[in-house]
């Protein structure tokens, strides 16, 4: 049985959305032509994903190389417009960074924190995704960072291919080598 495009993408990008991670509701779902169609861009899955409408919207007509530059202006976490915004007013809603991401005691982000915790862990590692986020969740609590970020931290390393994942189930892992 055929599966719908939409429905496809989503359970590939394990229901978030491709550019912010965010869990992404069927019904706020839209999908995007990364190399837009007016540009040549294929209608297979290699040139489409699943995202926020917001930014689908906003993306319109633009080209890859357009995109990426709305991307990369954000640095660190992309966030998609908000879902309710006017899309034409969301370059420039830069997203301010939360209070305690400044503080200088601990990296604006968990990761690094988490991939040291992995790679101490040698072959011990947690083979499926629901060990991985009760560790993450020890390794976040354990260097002061919020506990409720485990899942964002957890889709990141997915995204980010430090993980090879398969039905839940982590097959493999692809941690960056120790600058130490
Ligand atoms: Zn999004």
């Amino acid at each position: 049985m055929r599966t719908k495009p939409l429905d496809r993408l989503l359970f590939a990008q394990g229901g978030e959305c491709f550019f912010c991670h965010r869990p992404l509701p069927r019904e706020d779902a839209s999908i995007e032509h990364l190399v837009a169609a007016t540009h040549g861009g294929k209608d297979n899955d290699e040139n489409l994903v699943a995202c926020c409408q917001a930014l689908n919207t906003l993306f319109g007509r633009m080209s890859l190389k357009e995109k990426l530059a709305v991307i990369l202006k954000q640095k660190g976490a992309f966030q998609c417009p908000a879902r309710t915004a006017d899309p034409a007013a969301a370059p420039r809603a830069t997203p301010t960074p939360a209070p305690e991401a400044a503080a200088p005691t601990r990296p604006a982000t968990a990761l690094p924190v988490v991939l040291a915790g992995l790679r101490k862990r040698g072959n011990a590692r947690p083979r499926t995704l629901d060990a991985l986020a009760t560790l993450v969740a020890d390794l976040l609590e354990q260097n002061g960072f919020p506990v409720a970020e485990a899942k964002d931290v957890v889709a990141r390393l997915r995204s980010q291919h430090y993980i090879e994942v398969q039905d839940r189930r982590i097959t493999a892992y692809l941690l960056p080598p120790s600058k130490a």
